[in-house]
C-alpha cells in the first residue's frame, strides 16, 4: 500500500510538473488534473476514519471523475472531444452504485467488485481510444499501461466476485499480484503520456526547423539534410541525380501590382503545383524568395529536361485563382545532372542556378540545361 501511494504521488507529480510549462498542450493539463482527482479519490477511499459518505461513496465518484478527465485528455490528443455530460454520467454511475452498496444493500465485497470492473473498463476505453489512433510507436507504452491497469482492476474484481474473499485479503496471491501490477501500470501510463507529448514537440520542432512556413516545402536546412541523404542513396545505387532550379519570372511585378499577400498566394500555388507533379521521394525545397529547387533521384539529364519542360508548360498554363483575381505567371528553369557534374548538392545547385540565369537572359519562361 505504501509503494502504491508513493507511486501514485510520484506519477501525479510528474504529470502535474510537465503540464506546468506555459505552452503545454491542453491534453497534458487534462491528464494532470485527472490524475490529481484519481489520487485524491484514492486517498479518500483509504482513510477509514472519514465519514462513510466520503470514504465509501464520494471517493469513487472522485476517482471516476478523474478517469473521465484522463479520457477527455486522450480524446483531445486524438483531435476529438469528450463531452462534460459523458464525464458527469461516468461520475454519477460510480456514485450511485457505491451509494447502493453502502446504504441500501451494504456489501464491501460487492462495492469493491463493481469498482474493480468499472474502473478497469474505463482504463480499457482509454487504451482503445489510443489504439484507434494507430500510432503504436508513439503511444504503445501508454496503451500497454492502460491495458495492464484495466486487466489488474478487472482481475481483482473477478477474484472478489468468484472467491468472495475479504477485500483486504492480505494472503491472497491475486490481490498481492495486482498490488504489484497497478503501480507498474501507473508508471507506464505516466511515462507513456509524457512520451506522447514529447514526440509531438519533437515533430513540431522538426517541421519548424526544416520546412518553409509559407509553402510547406523544405527550407534550406531541410534541403541540406535530406539532399545529402538522397545524394548518397543515388550514388550508392549507381543512379543519376538531377537538380532543377526554378525561379518565378517578374515576381517583383506581381508583388508591386497586387501586393505581397497575393505574391505569397502565388508562391503557395506554385509549391502545390510542383508537389502534385512530383513522385513521393522527390525533394521540393524553397531555396530563396521565389526560387525553388527540385532534387530527383534516378533521373538522367534527358529525363530531367523533359520533367522541367512539362513543369514549365504546366506553370504557364495554370492560373492562380485568388479571392477576387486570377494571376498568371511563368518560370525559368535550369537543369543539371550528376552525369555532367558531381553528386555534391552544393555544386549541382550552383550549376543549376547558372543555367537558370541563362534562361532568364535568353528571354525567361524557358528551360536551359547546365
Ligand atoms: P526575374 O524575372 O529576373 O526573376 O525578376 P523577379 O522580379 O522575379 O526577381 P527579383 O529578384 O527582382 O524579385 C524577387 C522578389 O521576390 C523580391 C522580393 O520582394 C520578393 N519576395 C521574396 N520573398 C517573398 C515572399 O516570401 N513573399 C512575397 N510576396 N514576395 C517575396
Ligand atoms: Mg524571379
Ligand atoms: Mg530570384
Amino acid at each position: 500500500m505504501l509503494v502504491q501511494i508513493c507511486v501514485t504521488a510520484l506519477t501525479t507529480a510528474l504529470l502535474v510538473a510537465s503540464a506546468c510549462y506555459t505552452e503545454s498542450p491542453p491534453e497534458q493539463r487534462w491528464w494532470a488534473a485527472g490524475n490529481v482527482a484519481v489520487a485524491g479519490g484514492m486517498t479518500l477511499s483509504q482513510v477509514a476514519g472519514l465519514p462513510l459518505l466520503l470514504h465509501a461513496i464520494v471517493s469513487y465518484g472522485v476517482i471516476a471523475f478523474g478517469l473521465g478527465l484522463v479520457l477527455r485528455g486522450l480524446r483531445v490528443y486524438c483531435n476529438e472531444s469528450l463531452s462534460w455530460l459523458t464525464i458527469a454520467i461516468l461520475t454519477l454511475i460510480a456514485l450511485l452504485v457505491a451509494a447502493y452498496y453502502t446504504v441500501l444493500a451494504p456489501s464491501l465485497r460487492a462495492r469493491l467488485c463493481f469498482t474493480g470492473f468499472y474502473f478497469g473498463l474505463i482504463n480499457w476505453a482509454g487504451a482503445l481510444m489510443l489504439a484507434r489512433h494507430r500510432a503504436w510507436r508513439v503511444s504503445g507504452i501508454a496503451i500497454a499501461g492502460f491495458t495492464l491497469l484495466g486487466l489488474a482492476l478487472c482481475w481483482r474484481g473477478a477474484h472478489l466476485l468468484l472467491r468472495g474473499e475479504p477485500a483486504d485479503g492480505s494472503n491472497s496471491l491475486v490481490i498481492a499480484l495486482s498490488a504489484l501490477v497497478v503501480p507498474l501500470a501507473q508508471i507506464c501510463i505516466a511515462f507513456g503520456l509524457i512520451l506522447m507529448v514529447m514526440w509531438r514537440y519533437a515533430e513540431r520542432l522538426r517541421r519548424l526547423s526544416t520546412l518553409d512556413a509559407l509553402t510547406g516545402a523544405l527550407n534550406r536546412a531541410g534541403l541540406e539534410i535530406q539532399g545529402k541523404r538522397v545524394g548518397l542513396r543515388a550514388l550508392r545505387g549507381g543512379r543519376s541525380l538531377a537538380v532543377i532550379m526554378i525561379d518565378v519570372d517578374y515576381f517583383k511585378v506581381i508583388n508591386d501590382s497586387y501586393g505581397h499577400p497575393v505574391g505569397d498566394e502565388v508562391l503557395r500555388h506554385l509549391a502545390r503545383l510542383l508537389r502534385v507533379e512530383l513522385r513521393p521521394h522527390d525533394l521540393l525545397a524553397r531555396f530563396g524568395g521565389e526560387e525553388f529547387v527540385l532534387v530527383l533521384d534516378g533521373v538522367d539529364r534527358e529525363a530531367a529536361l523533359k520533367v522541367a519542360e512539362r513543369l514549365r508548360a504546366r506553370i504557364e498554363y495554370e492560373v492562380a485563382e485568388l479571392e477576387k483575381l486570377s494571376v498568371r505567371y511563368t518560370a525559368s528553369m535550369g537543369v543539371v545532372c550528376s552525369d555532367q557534374h558531381s553528386y555534391d548538392l552544393i555544386r549541382l545547385i550552383s550549376a543549376g542556378d547558372a543555367a537558370m540565369y541563362e534562361a532568364k537572359r535568353a528571354g525567361r519562361n524557358r528551360v536551359v540545361a547546365g
